[in-house]
């Protein structure tokens, strides 16, 4: 039988906006990946009585429960006194964690507060997990059938903690998660849903989520593994999609759009020049945000007025006093001056309305105009962005970058210049 699990991120902070659990997200990812499935995540509050009911909620319905937070030595960290108190367990002090705790206040050339020695404080049967980043060792506790770990807060603790002491314990079946993730940009989500729908029909057991972000549509594959077998179900589908999606595809997992163009410009030997009026310089910062970035990236201009796009870029007043900043003629000549200036095989350039305000009758904000300029062509696309304007800069810089990848997937190699 597969176990259930639940996560308990603790602390008042997270009840708050602006500090999100994200030791529950890991959590899950790294228990599904051997094969438990989290069905609860509950966030609760430095209250030793809601600590209690959540504890005792948890027990009530999972066979495993981890807890992350309050283990500290303040007053406000109750995880253990709460749990001991739930199951009825004295606390006693552990004369080798109050050891290890001094000894490693000494290498730092301090005496322990007397706070600390709290930390030290174990509940009866419970076993101590090593914690070799901080001071709160973690506890691991089997009662009534059911399994409870507590864990730091701090996430890098957290996760060594759970990498080298919790999952070890916990790996009886050998079965785990395998995950996928595909990355698509250019299409909508509807369309990404209606072409891959036999594919989806035919998933089977391997879990199938698609997930729409701004520019971005994502497949997500789960599939439970048996120990030593590979993930065949998500090896058939990712050839499906490949097959179904060519190249509307353009990463898989942790890989982004401005890696994979970069990736496509090493292998071909080339470089990439840009030039930005609405996005400001997010095209180049992602480009640049890609370790190795230095081999094909050249560099940019950030023109946003038509002075600089002038003087910078070269783009000629007619141009833009003829068809307006947010034009084809404009980001072309964008394109191909930031490409000669530079000295790049590659020029892409974005220009557009970011809005809320500015446009006109016939180029209303969220218009944008993409511009990549090759050794063999230049050519622009004409996009209307929806969203507020940190949307519309969002969006426009990626569509920047695929339209470039998209050229360099098609073209034929130009040799370095
Ligand atoms: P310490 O000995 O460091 O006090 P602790 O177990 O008491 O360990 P907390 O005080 O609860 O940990 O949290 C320490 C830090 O980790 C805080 O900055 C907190 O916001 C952060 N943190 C705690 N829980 C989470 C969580 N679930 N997700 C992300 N960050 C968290
Ligand atoms: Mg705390």
């Amino acid at each position: 039988m597969t176990p259930r699990a639940e996560i308990l991120a603790i602390g008042s902070e997270l009840l708050d906006p602006g500090r999100s659990d994200t030791n529950g997200a890991y959590l899950a990812f790294r228990l599904g990946e051997i094969g438990i499935p989290v069905r609860f995540r509950t966030v609760v509050g430095d209250v030793i009585g809601d600590l209690e009911e959540a504890f005792r909620v948890a027990l009530g319905r999972s066979d495993l429960v981890v807890a992350t937070g309050g283990l500290g030595p303040t007053v406000d960290d109750l995880t253990r006194e709460a749990l001991a108190s739930l199951l009825d367990l004295p606390l006693e002090e552990d004369r080798a964690v109050l050891r290890q705790i001094e000894e490693r206040f000494r290498r730092l050339g301090l005496d322990m507060p007397p706070r600390n020695r709290r930390q030290a404080q174990v509940p009866r049967g419970a076993e101590v997990l090593a914690n070799r980043l901080g001071t709160a060792p973690g506890l691991f506790l089997r009662s009534g059938g059911r399994i409870v770990a507590l864990l730091p807060g701090v996430p890098s603790e957290m996760e060594r903690m759970a990498e080298e002491e919790l999952l070890p314990r916990l790996r009886p079946t050998g079965e785990r998660f395998v995950y996928r993730i595909f990355k698509i940009a250019g299409l909508a989500e509807s369309e990404v849903d209606r072409r891959l729908e036999d594919v989806a029909r035919r998933a089977g057991e391997v879990a199938w989520t698609i997930l729409a972000s701004p520019g971005q549509v994502e497949i997500h594959l789960r599939e439970r593994v048996r120990p030593g077998e590979p993930a065949v179900g998500i090896e058939r589908i990712d050839r499906e999609i490949e097959a179904t999606l060519g190249i509307d595809l353009f990463a898989r997992d942790g890989d982004t759009l401005e890696g994979t163009v970069g990736r496509l410009l090493l292998e071909r030997g080339e470089s990439v020049a840009v030039a930005e009026s609405l996005t400001g310089g997010q095209i180049a910062g992602r480009i640049s945000g890609v370790p190795g970035a230095s081999r094909y990236f050249v560099g940019g201009v950030v023109c946003y007025s038509d002075e600089a796009k002038r003087r910078l870029l070269g783009v000629r007043r007619e141009t833009l006093e003829i068809h307006g900043a947010a034009s084809p003629e404009v980001a072309l000549e964008m394109a191909r001056g930031a490409r000669e200036l530079l000295a790049a095989t590659w020029g892409v350039s974005a220009t557009g309305f970011a809005g809320p305000g500015g446009g006109d009758a016939n180029r209303p904000p969220g218009t944008v105009v993409i511009g990549v300029d090759g050794p063999e062509r230049a050519l622009h696309r004409e996009l209307r962005l929806p969203g507020d304007r940190e949307t519309v800069r969002a969006r426009a810089a990626q569509w920047a970058l695929d339209l470039l990848r998209r050229e360099l997937t098609g073209a034929r190699p130009a040799g370095p210049r």
